[in-house]
């Protein structure tokens, strides 16, 4: 892509002025300009290809002179007052949040770590635009994975796949997804990669003269009614296989998987003209039509959904929708960003933004446990929690103002009755001293050390509050 190619792309649905777009191609082309990539193109192709997705997914004019200039701060040696001066402070956060994430090192395996660690980016991103750069930098990052070590490549996709690939289900971003999934499953798993695909692509070319049957179908029957329609198959997505195989214990054979098709249309109306022309060529299966049309989902997705029986028997899931219904589903919170914010969301727009993001996940449906985290979140999004590691790198989140006290109680209670002490980045610190995000705190124990009644004043959570009154207590110290 060069850059006429980028801005046309962006004209044809923005009509901010481009000339600061202009100047971050050039800054950032010149910035990188003595770096060179594993593949051993030259570093700018990266800033390239991630401003490419995210002009894919009709992001505002910052975020994606912020797409062109995210490895500025980390690679080069452009100071941040100078990047500051040149670009602004909204596109600065933008590619300070990025560089942030990137200083955080996911190293456990753990389920319940990574979703520790999956807050904690969100927390870190503050604004969802990082995080949508984020996951285009990963995404790009994971389709050139080939040219890294072996070892490389497998923590690249484990962490991808605890971490970024979720986050981008949970922005309702599942094409994204999908292909965070596989090419981490590609990696991961290379054998059971390579055969599943040889068996999906058997599967899909059988598939190929259905299709061409209803397509042609589709035509004659709507014959000079002029109803603008594209039709197409829903995406594979290897890995969702792989895991229903792997939950099922079924070899691929035995996995349903009905061909889906799409119709994307250009009116509500010609969406039930569709329908009802689909339903005159094929038997529809009875009770499997639902108008999310008329009823949107909670997350807001709209279509029209239907299943009917093709002349062979087999049965081929049908969604209808409109192109803006389309990018909606496909792009999910993105999409909503440039519906909802049209001009580019400076921070005194924070507020309204974190609120759409809140109620954005509470519409966000088919999580395993909904409540819990939609729970989650809603502390998360206050902003006011922080993340502390212990020395083995496993993260407990806390609330802000919290001291290593705090932390040694939330790692045990034990820990935390016979504390003595604790080091901060490696320095020995007061008690009392203030966590800050990203901190690696050590706490140092004596065995029969006790609390002490005047940790009661020191502490700010209320669990650390709560087990030393219950030591007290049972230990004869009076309580005022
Ligand atoms: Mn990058």
């Amino acid at each position: 892509m060069e850059i006429e190619d980028l801005l046309k792309k962006f004209r044809e649905y923005s009509t901010e002025d481009t000339t600061k777009l202009e100047y971050a191609w050039q800054f950032s082309k010149d910035a990188h300009t003595d770096q060179k990539r594993a593949s051993g193109e030259v570093y700018f192709i990266h800033c390239v290809a991630v401003t490419e997705i995210l002009v894919d997914f009709k992001m505002d004019l910052s975020t994606i002179a912020a797409g062109l200039l995210h490895d500025v701060l980390e690679d080069t040696t452009v100071s941040h007052d100078t990047f500051k001066k040149e670009f602004g402070p909204e596109i600065y956060e933008l590619v300070m949040g990025v560089t942030k994430i990137e200083t955080l090192k996911f190293s456990s395996r753990d389920e319940a770590q990574a979703e520790n660690w999956r807050k904690m980016i969100l927390a870190t991103a503050k604004d969802i635009r990082v995080i949508i750069i984020k996951l285009a930098d990963r995404l790009h990052n994971m389709r050139t994975l080939n040219f890294l070590s072996k070892e490389k490549q497998v923590e690249i996709s484990q962490e991808t796949l605890s971490l970024y690939a979720p986050l981008a289900q949970r922005l309702g971003i599942f094409h994204l997804k999908s292909e965070l999934e596989d090419l981490s499953f590609k990696y991961l798993h290379p054998e059971e990669y390579t055969s599943l695909l040889a068996k999906v692509q058997i599967r899909f070319a059988m598939r190929e003269k259905l299709l061409a049957e209803f397509k042609l179908g589709l035509e004659a029957h709507l014959g000079s009614t002029q109803i603008p329609h594209r039709v197409l198959s829903r995406a594979k997505n290897l890995y969702s296989i792989y895991r229903k195989m792997q939950k099922q214990n079924l070899p691929f054979e035995d996995i349903q998987d009905a061909l889906g098709i799409r119709i994307i249309t250009d009116t509500v109306i010609n969406c039930y003209a569709l329908l009802g022309t689909v339903h005159s060529i094929f038997k529809p299966v009875i009770g499997s039509f639902t108008d999310y049309i008329a009823v949107p989902k909670m997350n807001l997705y709209q279509s029209l959904h239907t299943s009917v029986m093709a002349s062979s028997g087999e049965i081929i899931e049908i969604q209808i929708r409109t192109e803006e219904m389309h990018h909606t589903s496909e792009y999910g919170i993105a999409a909503h960003w440039r519906y909802k914010l049209g001009e580019s969301g400076s921070d005194r727009h924070l507020d309204e933004k974190l609120n759409w993001l809140r109620q954005w996940i509470e519409w966000v449906q088919d999580l395993s446990s909904p409540r819990e985290f939609i729970e989650s979140f809603k502390t998360d999004l206050e902003l006011d929690q922080i993340f502390i590691f212990t020395p083995k790198g496993e993260v407990k989140p806390l609330s802000a103002g919290a001291n290593p006290l705090d932390f040694a109680y939330a790692i045990h209670s034990d820990i935390g009755d016979t504390c003595i002490g604790a080091k901060v980045n490696n320095k020995m610190v007061k008690l009392d001293h203030e966590l800050k995000s990203g901190d690696i705190c050590e706490i140092i124990t004596r065995k029969n050390s006790v609390p002490k009644k005047d940790w009661l004043s020191i502490v700010k959570t209320t669990g650390a509050r709560s087990h030393i009154r219950k030591y007290l207590r049972e230990h004869g110290e009076p309580l005022d």
